[in-house]
């Protein structure tokens, strides 16, 4: 399929209607798994790059998809579309680091006006935040997550090998300034060594600013650099290192995610990620798509679905993104199977790759 066809047909999509009338229409179709589970959330990754190199997450060295092997900004909305189309309403944009992208806020606008798109959010470093929060705002995006991990900036520097805390800290300014409708969260992974012993600091941090936290056990996924085994630190000795602090309670609000949410005396929320201590693969509602087209029915597993060749070699390009994305959900397994101690399933690809 040509970039323009491709234009063409998200443009078709666009036109006519409310955004409440198109996001009727969306919603009419519905995409579940074989164990009978609602897909209604999409997490596409719009590049596999990133200005920082957590240690948790890929190599210091890492080596990057040439340009041919990546989806077109056009073909990223094409793939948006048509899940939209498919019933899915919610869409991440990750992945890499999202707005290292050129023209992303491009992207952004376009998949805010699709049909059935009800809420765009983005995960993002941080570091890119001064320069383009009031734009992505303006786009249509309703809330943003921002990875902070501590607090301490000699302790930033080697944990994202290149990032700057400073940086990051006038990303969470920009985007508190922004007015992001759903509001900006923050997403902390635990790491031992680094900020266990931290995270109440964090906590606060985000509190102070209007902001609720979630916490993430980290997971084994490519050989990025941190010794998985010796790092882990597991929400079941986070917890009590937050209640030391913070009265909280078991809370039942859902995101419809995984985090299990708890909830401090102002209100502000602690949500908990917790593949290893606690599964959710139960209530999983959603998929990814890696910015090469390969879409990943689990995070935690090693199967796929190839849509480039849907998007680059089909006469009839949403046809064949349906028929396989439908495959994706003949074979969305039932679960991860992550092992932080080298049995088990592994995952060889990063966490990059996917979009976390
Ligand atoms: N670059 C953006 C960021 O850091 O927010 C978006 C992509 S990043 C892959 C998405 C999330 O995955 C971040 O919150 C990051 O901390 C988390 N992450 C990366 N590698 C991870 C790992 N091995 N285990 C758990 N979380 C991980
Ligand atoms: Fe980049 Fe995000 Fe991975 Fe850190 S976690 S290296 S910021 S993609």
């Amino acid at each position: 399929m040509t970039v323009a066809a491709l234009g063409r047909g998200t443009q078709a999509a666009l036109e006519g209607g409310t955004k409440a009338e198109r996001a009727g229409q969306g919603a009419g179709a519905a995409l579940a798994d074989q164990w009978g589970r609602r897909i209604t959330y999409l997490r596409l990754s719009v590049t596999d790059r990133c200005d920082f190199r957590c240690q948790y997450c890929m190599p210091e060295k890492m080596r990057f998809l040439p340009k041919r092997e990546i989806m077109s900004l056009e073909e990223c909305l094409a793939v948006a579309r048509v899940f939209s189309e498919m019933g899915v309403g919610k869409i991440r944009i990750t992945g890499g680091e999202p707005l290292v992208r050129k023209n992303v806020v491009w992207l952004l606008a376009q998949i805010a006006r699709l049909p059935g798109v009800c809420e765009v959010a983005v995960t993002s470093n941080g570091s890119q935040l001064p320069r383009l929060a009031g734009e992505m705002a303006a786009a249509g995006v309703n809330r943003v997550n921002i990875s902070l991990d501590t607090l301490d900036a000699e302790k930033f520097a080697r944990l994202t090998r290149t990032g700057s805390l400073a940086k990051v800290l006038a990303g969470i300014d920009a985007a508190l300034a922004a007015g992001f409708p759903g509001g900006v969260k923050i997403n902390t992974v635990m790491v031992r060594g680094i900020n266990d012993g931290e995270l109440s600091h964090l906590a606060r941090f985000a509190f102070e600013r209007g902001m609720d936290i979630s916490f993430i056990e980290e997971m084994p996924m490519g050989e990025a650099g941190l010794d998985r085994g010796l790092t882990y630190y597991g929400a079941d000795e986070a917890l009590p290192e937050l209640r030391d602090v913070f009265a909280l309670r078991p809370s039942e609000y859902s995101s419809g995610g995984p985090a299990r949410y708890w909830q401090a005396e102002s209100g502000r929320k602690i949500g908990f990620i917790t593949p290893h201590s606690h599964n959710f693969c139960e209530s999983c509602n959603r998929v990814r798509v890696a910015v090469s087209g390969e879409l990943y029915p689990c995070l935690g597993q090693n199967g796929k679905v190839d849509l480039l060749p849907a998007l680059r070699e089909s006469e009839d390009a949403d046809s064949e993104l349906r028929a396989r994305i439908l495959e994706a959900m003949r074979i969305k397994p039932k679960g991860h199977e992550f092992d932080l101690h080298g049995g088990g399933v592994q995952v060889v690809r990063f966490m990059s790759a996917t979009g976390g």
